[in-house]
């Protein structure tokens, strides 16, 4: 068993700094959730009060259905690998990893076979009779992460567990936590500021900003409906491009083609009551349709920089006082400084009011 239920958690700092606001999400038992955000949005803060580490200001955490405000960290059975190694500098890494389950009293072998499976999954039989003051920073927090995986809590609390690896190890070592996670059937939650390691590794994205969640769902859900400009611009690599507009009508948007405007068509889903309203017109850059041509509804833009990807190319372009990127194939033969139009098709586009960020069309495609 391990649910986990935040219901409407506030964190408040010295009385003024409002870190986490009226946050309210649920875990499944065994589900892999990424709390996703940028750096200072909340997330270690709602980590910490899940551990039991910090105070709840406000609002609740359950665990299996029973409070948990007032249990200490032991208590919760969590386990938690921070970003910060806090390892015992005289022991060896394997007395560390084997620490919680000395401390547990399991038996001498059971403990050797558990410390050398972790070890071998992340990496770090080599460097088990070593002491951790003569390790990288990576390996350390591999130590840290491994001293978490080996104790098979009901709960796993994960903070950036990867952020002092090099490129190539934490790709390797995202998929074996990935693997931990579906052989101990733990419920995690792991933080990132990564939107790749979230996409890569959840069943379920909460995305955070300024203290408050800002959409929970699945990758595609963030990828293809997100419900404001905030998710839609932090969700997909390169970002989402956003260009002015105005509502038409409840299926077309006016964008801004230098000083005149150009009318695209959008899923019919606009309510009347936006009529005339500034927005921006999402487009991701694999989905930005370009001409050599000047057509109709093209929106015109000059190419300031190409940059080769194997089977793709991608341009960034300016439309005056912003730009653009567009993904095209590697045989689109294009140059600095050439003049392209743009356009993209109904299905997508996506359209946020201005003043308030949110998305106005709101079905699914
Ligand atoms: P994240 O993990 O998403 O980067 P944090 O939860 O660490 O965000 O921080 C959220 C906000 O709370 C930030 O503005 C941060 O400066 C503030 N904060 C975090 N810890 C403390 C603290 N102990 N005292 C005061 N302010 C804090
Ligand atoms: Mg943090």
């Amino acid at each position: 068993m391990g649910t986990v239920e935040v219901k409407n958690v506030w964190k408040i700092y010295d009385g003024d700094v409002v870190a986490v606001k009226d946050v309210s999400f649920r875990c499944e038992n065994e589900e892999f959730v990424a709390v996703l955000g940028p750096s200072g949005c909340g997330k270690s803060s709602t980590l910490r009060m899940l551990a039991g580490l910090e105070d709840i200001t406000k609002g609740e955490m359950l665990f299996d259905g029973k409070r948990v405000n007032d249990l200490t960290s032991r208590d919760r059975n969590v386990a938690l690998a921070f970003e910060s190694y806090a390892l015992y500098p005289p022991l060896t890494v394997y007395e560390n990893i084997a620490f919680p389950l000395r401390a547990r009293g399991m038996d001498r072998r059971q403990i050797e076979t558990k410390v050398q499976g972790i070890a071998k999954d992340l990496e770090l039989t080599e460097v088990l009779k070593r002491k951790p003051g003569k390790l990288s920073g990576g390996q350390q927090q591999r130590v840290s992460l491994a001293r978490a995986l080996v104790r098979d809590p009901s709960v796993l609390l994960l903070d950036e567990p990867l952020s002092h690896m090099d490129q190539r190890v934490r790709a390797v070592i995202r998929v074996r936590i990935r693997k931990i996670h579906d052989e101990l059937s733990t419920t995690t939650i792991y933080v990132t500021h990564d939107q790749e390691e979230a996409v890569a590794l959840a069943d379920k994205i909460i995305v955070m900003d300024l203290g408050a969640i800002q959409q929970i769902g699945t990758a595609d859900d963030m990828f293809n409906y997100p419900v404001n400009q905030f998710v839609a611009g932090f969700i997909g690599e390169p970002s989402m491009n956003f260009l002015k507009g105005k509502i038409e009508s409840t299926n077309r948007v006016a964008v801004l083609n230098g000083d005149a405007m150009v009318s695209w068509e959008v899923k019919e889903d606009i309510p009347e009551s936006y009529l005339n309203t500034d927005v921006f017109v999402g487009i991701r850059p694999e989905n930005v349709q370009v001409s050599k041509e000047p057509t109709d509804s093209g929106v015109k833009a000059i190419v300031v920089v190409v940059e080769f990807l194997g089977e793709e190319k991608t341009l960034t372009l300016s439309l005056g006082d912003i730009e653009i990127k567009a993904i095209v194939s590697a045989d689109f033969l294009t140059n600095e400084e050439d003049t392209l139009w743009l356009t993209g098709a109904p299905g997508d586009l996506h359209v946020f009011e201005k003043k308030s960020g949110e998305a106005l069309i709101k079905t699914k495609k």
